[in-house]
Formats: structure tokens, sequence, C-alpha cells
């Protein structure tokens, strides 16, 4: 009875706040539903026959989440998948509440769960997952979560207590998340990159993981990004495990995406990843890995094919005359990544805005501007707009970047700088945004005002 008090009041409350157009409703309903019966999400994902996945990480989980999604539906499952992004709890429950019909029941074959990185042991507890993606674990948003080393031991407690047939995929290249993975009692698996040739020598200032419990520096003789490498401790006999899933060779296409070559425990292929850039491919590699253990392996391949960019991560978007292109920029490590494979791309210097927020979802501290590298930019760009709440921070940052004075100039208000970027840029000339999570979702409301994109809950 409780339950189904709870699935009416939850499901009232999404309608209705669709129907008033507060936003998608992502998150009320669960808030709502939780208060009147705590353990409703418990009570749902448990009648679904193949049960819950959970993917979390620090940086590329809506994209592998997204990709997982559509193997899936390849695959013929009816997925239920918290699609707007809403990764706490309250997301995930009124992802399976909306899901339901009034009675409570859910006609799904599996719930996929993006979980935000603090939300992980609760939603772990309460909906019980046969498999588990940990894609990677970095420094983000610390005013929110604390080290990253707090967050590795609250996963592992969590995962602790999962029966021993439970999957738990780890990124084999992150050091944080081999450790925690060897703690397990379930059944854990690997995936990481073997193709050093796409190792990078120079990212010292980014390290997040740079030590063994025993106290030593770790020593990589592979690094790709941040502390995601081939390491091993000098001192003690912790090393990077051999992946059960590798990528053994990169080929980068530029902004269109790349092509993989994969060692899997069952035979080597390859794939075409629609996704520009190392990260993309490693998310293509979880992907796999995931499908795998699903045994929905041979779908991958068409899968990806089809598979547009995840909302606001990377899209682009015809706004009049030009391509606008927005990637979503939030903590310094994928910033770094995010604007290395722009710039990459780029024949030319191009039109750029950044705009930086430092609302609660995006994290109040923005000291980690400092940390990204974004003297990338420099040279690359032709006139940077800088906007957003600490659009001063920001025109600080790219000074000290080394981006002439003259080229930066600071715009309040998404829409006027907005204007002020596409009235640079030469007709059919693709011009970049950088966001923060929140001026991302500030830019989508003044680009569905003037028609150029649909609201995202209707994607
Ligand atoms: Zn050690």
């Amino acid at each position: 009875m409780r339950y189904v008090v709870a699935i009416w009041l939850g499901r009232l409350a999404g309608l209705l706040s669709r129907w008033l157009g507060r936003g998608g409703g992502t998150t009320m309903p669960g808030v709502i539903a939780r208060r009147v019966a705590p353990h409703i999400l418990t009570h749902l994902t448990r009648q679904l026959p193949h049960g819950v996945i959970c993917v979390a990480g620090t940086n590329g989980k809506t994209t592998t989440t997204r990709m997982i999604a559509d193997v899936m539906i390849a695959a013929g499952w009816r997925v239920l998948h918290n699609r707007s992004g809403a990764n706490l709890t309250s997301g995930v429950t009124t992802t399976v509440l909306m899901g339901a019909d009034w009675c409570g029941r859910v006609a799904y074959d599996v719930a996929l769960f993006e979980c935000d990185e603090a939300a992980v042991p609760q939603i772990v507890r309460e909906s019980q997952p046969r498999l588990v993606v940990l894609h990677n674990l970095f420094r983000d948003q610390l005013d929110r979560y604390g080290e990253v080393d707090t967050i590795a031991s609250n996963w592992a407690t969590s995962l602790q207590t999962l029966p021993e047939s439970t999957v738990v995929l780890f990124h084999a290249d992150d050091p944080s998340l081999a450790r925690l993975a060897s703690t397990l009692r379930c059944r854990t698996v690997g995936y990481g990159n073997d193709d050093v040739t796409s190792a990078r020598d120079s990212v010292a200032h980014l390290a997040d993981a740079g030590f063994c419990r025993c106290g030593a520096a770790l020593v990589y003789t592979a690094r790709f990004y941040a502390h995601i490498g081939h390491y091993h401790c000098p001192d003690c006999d912790f090393t990077r495990p051999l992946p059960a899933y590798a990528i053994t060779q990169v080929t980068s296409q530029g902004l269109t995406g790349s092509q993989i070559a994969l060692r899997t425990p069952h035979a080597s292929c390859t794939l075409q990843v629609p996704l520009p850039g190392l990260y993309n491919a490693t998310n293509a590699l979880a992907t796999y890995a995931c499908a795998d253990q699903l045994g929905m392996a041979p779908v991958v391949a068409g899968a990806l094919t089809q598979m547009l960019a995840a909302f606001g991560r990377y899209e682009v978007i015809t706004a009049g005359n030009h391509q606008l292109v927005i990637a979503l920029i939030k903590n310094p490590v994928g910033a770094s990544e995010t604007i290395r494979m722009l710039v990459d791309a780029w024949a030319a210097p191009v039109q750029l805005l950044i705009i930086i927020n430092d609302r609660d979802a995006d994290g109040t501290d923005v000291s980690w501007l400092w940390d990204a590298d974004f003297e990338q930019l420099c040279g690359t760009t032709q006139h940077i707009i800088v906007s957003g709440t600490r659009a001063a921070d920001m025109q600080v940052r790219m000074q000290y970047a080394g981006v002439d004075r003259q080229q930066i100039e600071c715009v309040d208000g998404i829409a006027d700088a907005l204007d002020a970027l596409l009235v640079r840029a030469t007709n059919g000339q693709e011009v970049y945004v950088l966001p923060t999570y929140t001026a991302m979702l500030e830019l989508r409301a003044v680009l569905t005002q003037r028609g150029w994109v649909a609201p995202f809950w209707q994607n």
C-alpha cells in the first residue's frame, strides 16, 4: 500500500512538473516517493529480469552509459536509463518510478544507472547491481566530495557487500581502481589500454593518485592522461593488472572519431568509435567489456556506428549559418583532454567562447581552472570571449596562459556572449563553446528559444 501511494505521488509530481514546464522533472518524483517509501528503489528494481547495471566514474560515465544503453537496445532489451543525467539517488529513483505503471509494475528488462561518485554506495546498496563499471576516479569538485581516496574507500565498502556472482568491471589503467578491485570478493574483470604509442609524457601537474599505499611514488612506463597509464610500485608488488579486455591499437581520425583494435578473452576485433579522442576510445572499450559480459558483443560495432554524442558532453548544433561545437568542461583533467582533442583537430585558429559558472552543480570552487591546461589555447584561437558568473577569473586565467589581453573579451549574459561569438564567425565556420555544466544548461535554454535545439528531455 505504501509503495502504491509513493508511486502515485511521485508519478503525479513528475507529470505535473513536466506539464508546468519546470524542467524535465528528473529528480522531484524520486524525492517525494522516497519520503513516503524509503525502500522504493529496491522494491521496483527487484522486478527487473536482468537486474541493474551501474556505471561510475568522474569522466566519461555519461558517454559510456549511453553507449551501453544503445548496445542493449540493439540487442533487443527494454532499458530503463537515467538518460537526462540526473545521477543522484533521487534521479535514479525517478527513472525507475516513471518507468513503472500506476500499479508499480516495471515492464523493462534491465535498469542502467549512471551514478554520481558520491551516490554510488547508496545506489549499490539499494539496487544490488549484477554488474558495476568503475571507469575512473579524478580530482573533481573537491568542495563537494573530498579526496579521491575517500571516494575509493566508500566505493570499496559498498562493493564488498555484493555477492560473488556480481561482476565488477574496472579500468586497470587507474591505480586507485585496480587497488579497490583487489579488495573485492565478487568477480573483477579489468579493461585497459595496451597501446603505449598513444601515451604522452608530460602531464605531471595533473597527478591525482600518484602514490602507492605503501607510500612510494608510483612509477609509470606509459602515461595516457593524468594518473591513467601503466604503473607499478618500486617498493612493493602493487602493479597494473593485465586487463582481460585491452585496446591494442588506436588510430585517430581527428574530430570524427577513431578506430580501435581490441584483445578480448575470446578473440580480437576492431571497433569504429564515433566520438573523438583517447577518452572516447576508452569509453568504447568499457562498453565492449560490459556488452561481452552480458553476451551481446556481436551487436556493439553496429550500435556504436549509430550512436551520437551524449547530450552536452560534445555536440555540434547548427546555429543559423554556423556550426556551434559545444564541449562540456567541468574539472581539470576532463577540460585538458577536451581542449587537447579540439586543438588536435583545428586546422586554423578558431573563435571560442568559454563560460564558467560556479553554481552548486558546477562546484563552487573554481581553483580547478588553474590546474587545467588552458595553455593549449594560446596560438590556436583567434579571439576568446569569456562569460558566466566567473568570467573575470577565466579572463585572468587566459592572460596567465599567455593569450594577448587584446584577444580576450568579457561579455555578461550568455545570450549576449553567444551573439558576440557568432558575429565574429565568417559564414559556415565552426565556432566553439566550452561551458561548465550549469552554463551549458543556460546555453541550451538560449539555443532552444531560438529554435536551434530541442529541450533535452524531449531527446
Ligand atoms: Zn607500494
